[in-house]
């Protein structure tokens, strides 16, 4: 909790401001973009999560709008854990003023006891462990590299934008551990803060990729994306970015990024949202297809919209 003292002294006066409408500051844009493209993108992709390629294509032709149903059995605009963890996380950092490893673990098993619609194994059972021993930091353990911390580390990015690299890293771990303690999950959802916070910062994605991207692979040849096409990505954290990093370093626009990205099936409700969420920061709102956002379960649409302002508000802008 190192920088509890210097976000609550940095912010008091900050938070007392009303805060200016979202398209007044292009990065308080590109964060609700950001937002919102996760919980799009996770909604997109829980329809066909699972499935292969070739299923989708058989069911859906080219899967390209928000329609609910999959394995889950969703309403059109529904979401899943990749986005109501996320919210979770996001409420306990705000009522907290700063990333606390025990507050997240008490928002994660307060969002468990509500009954979510999906689950993944790894925090179910590292939620479980802390209802026994309170204590926030999962064991360490090299089979933990699923996606679960990375799909959720959103609320990091937004609450350390402007901080120090040391803080971001230090926030990302103690929201992660919590339930996933790894470190190619490490790797992974760090990666994700500082492309979000460069693309918020107006950095285009070809530095991103070449310092991002290329720095990930360099500590971690496992996450080479470049070779072959990654389709079926498991929950596997290595899967998860490599399909992801293709699709949205090979389009050009939010739109072509999640349909590539979730055609692919597998964890496809997963990689839409963290797809969703690069997508968001690199293009903006005005670069998300209305019909998408139309579609999106309203309450959803608004707690991301509330938490991408507040998150930001905290980290001082
Ligand atoms: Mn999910
Ligand atoms: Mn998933």
């Amino acid at each position: 909790m190192f920088w509890t003292g210097e976000l609550i002294a940095r912010n008091a006066p900050i938070r007392r401001r009303a805060s200016p409408p979202p398209w007044e500051l292009p990065h308080l844009a590109k964060g609700t973009a950001a937002y919102l493209g996760l919980a799009i993108g996770d909604a997109l992709g829980a329809t066909v999560e699972f499935l292969t390629p070739g299923e989708i294509r058989h069911q859906h032709g080219s899967h390209r709008e928000i329609s609910g149903g999959g394995w889950l059995r969703l309403k059109a605009g529904q979401v899943t854990d990749d986005t109501t963890m996320s919210l979770a996380l996001g409420e306990s950092i705000l009522a907290k003023g700063c990333v606390d490893a025990t507050a997240a673990a008490e928002a994660f098993d307060a969002w468990m006891r509500g009954k979510p619609v999906d689950i993944g194994n790894t925090v179910r059972r590292n939620l479980i462990q802390f209802r026994k021993t309170g204590n926030p930091e999962a064991p360490a353990s090299e089979h933990d590299a699923g996606n679960g911390a990375a799909m959720r580390v959103l609320p990091v990015a937004l609450a350390c934008y402007g901080r120090p690299p040391e803080t971001a890293v230090f926030a990302s771990r103690a929201q992660a551990h919590v339930t996933h303690h790894n470190a190619l999950s490490d790797a992974a959802c760090e990666t994700l803060v500082f492309m979000v916070t460069d693309f918020l910062a107006g950095r285009d994605a070809d530095a991103v990729q070449r310092e991002r991207a290329a720095e990930l692979v360099r500590r971690h040849p496992v996450f080479a994306y470049d070779r072959k096409r990654r389709d079926n990505p498991s929950g596997y954290v290595v899967e998860t970015i490599q399909a992801v990093f293709q699709a949205f370093f090979a389009n050009a626009s939010f739109e072509d990024c999640l349909v590539d990205v979730v055609n692919r099936g597998g964890d496809a409700d997963t990689t839409g949202a963290i797809a969703g969420m690069l997508a968001g920061a690199r293009y903006g709102l005005d670069a998300i297809p209305r019909r998408w956002l139309r579609a999106l379960d309203p309450a959803t649409h608004q707690a991301c919209e509330r938490q991408a302002a507040a998150l930001l508000q905290l980290a001082g802008g």
